[in-house]
């Protein structure tokens, strides 16, 4: 949304303005919606190439364009089990110590069919996969029979047509059977071999570049100094943005200096998106807040989230840069519920879970509390702090409050798992 459209200024408590902020506010959007956010950033990012890939190398990627069968599957009517293939009706009746004696009259197997048909009282071996006989309509498993002489079989339980397999059961030549925007998991990569394609068009990876800010922010392996912190989000944000299916350039890190954030930026310019982490909040040294807000173009500024709030999402040159907060667990779950779902266009997946404990509402935010799930329910971790990184490597799962709404022991949630 370009600047003064305003959708919403400001909904909800009037923003604390910081007094040392010296330009005023232009009106952009603020305290916007978890959902506004997903939205307005995904209408910032590129449209997406596509590209066609080997389905050896599809794995993980989203497919492109709706794909047909090629073939049907099966082919032709079959049998799901090895057995022999008869007619159901002179079958009734079998059972152990009723066996039923049929003629085997010949053999179909896979890629061999038989090409006489089965007739009152014959029957023909089968094998998994095999094309069911003319005449017969149904299977006796190899396991309920027992030989009788050269050309006899009894049956110690009827023959079933459910163990038939119908051309076309699975899909018919023609038909669509995958379409667009699907995550190309295992089955369906499998699927799309089984509908005859060899290849498919997916969409290109975006390249998202990232950067650490703070002045306290050091990479790991080196000693720290008194204040310092390591760089546990470049670490994290680079882990999720690989898992969502993009290629990131790592920016490294830049202390709070306007000129250093801006050059760093300036380094993005090939990228497809700019994500940052630190800088955005209320602090006197948040210059990736203030740089947006002067020489970019503002999308939104805070999220009515926690944690999470103070996310910014602007312009830079045509690079979109959405700015997260620096604390570990705001950066992480911002990109769980915001960013990702931008990235790929899938929103979060969500469980509906029993609260083992109350959890609380705030009142003009939704909350993302960390939890831990047992025997199908979901408990209140306890520590909430957005500086807590434990929380979330152990939680396993956030529930989701919405604003003004608090749950108390008992009620179902929505959940997502981490
Ligand atoms: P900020 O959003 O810059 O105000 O930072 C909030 C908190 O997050 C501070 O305690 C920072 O030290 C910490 N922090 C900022 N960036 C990182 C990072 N890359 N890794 C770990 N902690 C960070
Ligand atoms: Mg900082």
């Amino acid at each position: 949304m370009p600047h003064g459209t305003d959708a919403r200024t400001p909904a909800g408590p009037p923003d604390p303005y910081p007094a040392f902020m010296t330009a005023p506010l232009p009106p952009f959007p603020m305290h916007v919606s978890v959902q506004e956010a997903r939205t307005l950033l995904a209408a910032l990012l590129p449209e997406r190439r596509t590209e066609t890939l080997p389905l050896a190398q599809a794995a993980g990627r989203t497919l492109a364009g709706d794909l047909r069968a090629l073939v049907s599957h099966p082919s032709a009517t079959e049998s799901a089990l090895d057995g022999i293939a008869a007619r159901e009706a002179d079958t009734l009746g079998a059972a152990p110590p009723t066996p039923v004696r049929l003629r085997v009259i010949g053999e179909s197997r896979a890629g061999a069919a038989f090409t006489g048909t089965v007739g009152a009282g014959e029957c023909v071996r089968i094998y998994t996969g095999a094309p069911l006989p003319p005449g017969a309509d149904a299977i006796c498993p190899v396991e309920q029979l027992l030989d009788d002489g050269p050309d006899g079989v009894l049956l110690r339980r009827p023959a079933s047509p459910g163990d038939v397999r119908h051309e076309g059961g699975d899909f018919r030549t023609g038909e669509v059977v995958m379409t667009a925007g699907l995550l190309l998991t295992a089955p369906r990569l499998a699927l799309a071999a089984a509908l005859g394609h060899p290849q498919v068009p997916v969409l290109a990876p975006l390249r998202v570049a990232l950067l650490s800010t703070g002045d306290e922010v050091v990479p790991p392996g080196q000693p720290l100094t008194a204040g310092q912190v390591y760089d546990s989000n470049s670490v994290g944000l680079r882990a999720m943005l690989i898992e969502a299916g993009c290629e990131v350039i790592p920016l490294g890190h830049a202390p709070d200096s306007p000129e250093a954030l801006q050059a760093a930026i300036d380094r993005a310019g090939g990228a497809d998106a700019l994500l940052t982490s630190g800088g955005v909040s209320m602090g006197r040294y948040d210059f990736m807040r203030d740089l947006l807000i002067e020489q970019g173009r503002v999308s939104f500024w805070k999220v009515r989230m926690r944690p999470g709030g103070p996310a910014i999402l602007g312009g830079w040159n045509g690079l979109p840069v959405f700015g997260l907060p620096g604390n570990p667990v705001s950066s992480l779950v911002v990109f769980h519920v915001i960013v990702r779902p931008a990235l790929t266009g899938q929103p979060p997946q969500t469980l509906r879970l029993r609260a083992a404990t109350p959890f609380r509402a705030l009142p003009d935010k939704t909350a993302f509390w960390r939890a831990t799930l047992q025997n199908g329910t979901v408990s209140d971790y306890g520590q909430q702090g957005s500086g807590i990184l434990r929380s979330l490597s152990d939680a396993g799962a956030l529930v989701i409050v919405p604003e003004g709404q608090p749950v108390a022991a008992g009620d179902d949630v929505d959940v997502i798992l981490l």
